[in-house]
């Protein structure tokens, strides 16, 4: 094989590309849970996290620019600025003690945010963040 024949060299770098993306892009595979879903790949380890009842859910606040029909938010929630570790509603964002009870009580290893929108008040979920 001629290494200095021009085309042959493209075809050699094209190879070695090809290989190189099939190497970084892994085929994605759907795969059905037991848990009545479906999954990508593997989960993510907040998602394991979730199935193992392992983590603190933190709802920031009920505020919300938009307003979506299908909206699951209950009265008490829906555009009140009102604070919850998983159900065990909080004084304000500096009422650390009840979350960190509340994550020690449900043995969380882990938390995730949400609202609401989080970020509608974003000093609240900083101050939260500090901890
Ligand atoms: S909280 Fe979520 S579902 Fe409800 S109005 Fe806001 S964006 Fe829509």
């Amino acid at each position: 094989m001629n290494d200095n024949n021009p085309k042959i060299k493209r075809e050699n770098q094209l190879i070695k590309i090809r290989k190189q993306h099939q190497d970084y892009y892994q085929p994605i595979e759907m795969i059905k849970t037991k848990y009545f879903s479906w999954k990508l790949n593997n989960l993510a380890a907040g998602c394991n996290q979730c199935i193992l009842g392992r983590k603190l859910v933190v709802f920031v606040t009920g505020i919300c620019p938009k307003d979506c029909f299908y909206c699951p938010l209950s009265e008490q929630k829906k555009n009140n600025d009102v604070i919850f570790a998983n159900e065990r509603p909080l004084r304000d964002e500096d009422d650390i003690d009840a979350l960190i009870d509340e994550a020690a009580l449900s043995k969380s290893w882990g938390a995730g945010f949400t609202g609401g929108d989080p970020l509608a008040e974003s000093t609240g979920l900083a101050n939260i963040l500090r901890y």
